[in-house]
């Protein structure tokens, strides 16, 4: 026994956050109808179920596990983060867990709710003294300073999820289609923040020589779908995303194009409405990152039913409707930001109703 010591409390911190996601994964892979296109299942790998409600919950458990294993965060440390989104949550909860102390150095004006539910997981809140953009520096500067380690989820998460020694979602996802009348998926859908999600996908495919193919769901302002369409990865848009965990304004270290077969734009309207339609047609509610996921997994279903093929398709559904319901999900609030679903709406109906899509996919010219 050596549990008063250093390797005693790594190994078992690690073994405790490997272990709390326990009875929540598998996470559900949900299927969302689609009568007027028989021989195409779309499915949703439903992350909401995990701990913390996101996606998230997956990077922050393999960026700390990463981080005892390596000893680079060691017993009694403090954890600092800078940003006040779900993998603050994630990583509040995770850290407790190891008995470490979190403080998320957040914007002035992040929500209540938020805060609420980083110290609800046993971490702290630290208001941020400068602008939003110097918010991660000034979370680096002010761990530097208390002694505390640092956790960059921009730059940690992808090579953590990498070394991730336990199930993935990809794990997950195949597993669960093994029974299923198409099961290899003939496409997997994600959105892009730090990368790390599409890019573990996208070695699962590659290293299981799976026929699969990747896309990546892009929202409007993100650097990404640029980025991949030019090969060039410094291109900075300088807006946003307004869609909440997924786009970029620059291309995050975690991006990795070359696992990538194709990156889709995805009007945010667009987005806003596939995540009314799937509320409404299958009853599932999700967040809003999961509309412009779901816009794109159509498209594609929309290309298999073109190309005669059929297959499955799986989107990543990131997070649920809960911590959106004041905002994205009010109707009146979507509309005063420009996300209403305008035209989309009816699209979307049409698509559902008779499996027509009129955003041209290629796939007959190609194969013509
Ligand atoms: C962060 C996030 C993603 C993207 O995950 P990354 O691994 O950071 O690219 C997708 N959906 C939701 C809801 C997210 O919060």
């Amino acid at each position: 026994m050596r549990a008063n010591g250093a390797g005693g409390w790594a190994a078992e911190a690690i073994l405790r956050l490997m272990a709390d996601a326990g009875p929540a994964t598998p996470t559900p892979l949900r299927r969302v109808p689609l009568p007027a296109l028989p021989d195409v299942d779309l499915y949703l790998k439903d992350e909401s179920a995990l701990p913390t409600g996101s996606l998230k919950y997956r990077l922050a458990q393999a960026m700390l596990c990463q981080a005892i294993g390596t000893g680079a965060l060691a017993r009694g440390m403090t954890v600092v983060m800078g940003t006040g989104g779900a993998v603050a949550v994630a990583t509040a909860r995770l850290a407790t867990l190891a008995g470490l102390p979190f403080v998320a150095v957040v914007p002035a004006k992040t929500p209540r709710a938020v805060r609420a539910g980083i110290e609800r997981q046993g971490g702290a809140c630290r208001d941020a003294e400068g602008p939003p953009a110097g918010l991660h520096e000034e979370a680096r500067a002010f761990a530097a300073r208390v002694g505390a380690h640092f956790l960059d989820h921009y730059t940690d998460a992808a090579p953590a999820l990498a070394a991730w020694p336990g199930p993935t979602a990809a794990d997950e996802i195949f597993a669960a289609l093994r029974t299923h009348r198409h099961p290899v998926p003939a496409w997997l859908v994600a959105g892009a923040g730090t990368g790390a999600t599409s890019a573990a996908l996208g070695r699962h495919i590659r290293g299981g020589g799976h026929p699969t193919r990747l896309a990546v769901a892009d929202p409007e302002n993100s650097a990404y779908f640029p980025a991949w369409a030019s090969g060039c990865r410094d291109y900075a848009t300088g807006m946003p995303s307004r869609v909440p965990g997924i786009g970029r304004p620059r291309v995050e270290p975690g991006f990795a194009p070359e696992l990538i077969d194709l990156v889709i734009p995805v009007p945010d309207a667009a987005g806003a409405a596939a995540l009314r339609w799937l509320h409404g047609t299958a009853g599932v509610p999700a967040g809003p990152a999961t509309g412009t996921v779901l816009w794109a997994a159509c498209h594609l279903a929309a290309r298999l039913r073109e190309a005669g093929t059929g297959g499955s398709v799986v989107a990543v559904m990131g997070d649920g409707a809960e911590p959106y319901r004041a905002t994205h999900l009010d109707p009146a609030w979507a509309d005063a930001h420009g996300l209403a679903p305008g035209r989309y709406a009816a699209d979307l109906e049409r698509f559902a109703a008779t499996g027509a899509w009129r955003f041209g996919s290629g796939a007959r010219r190609a194969s013509a």
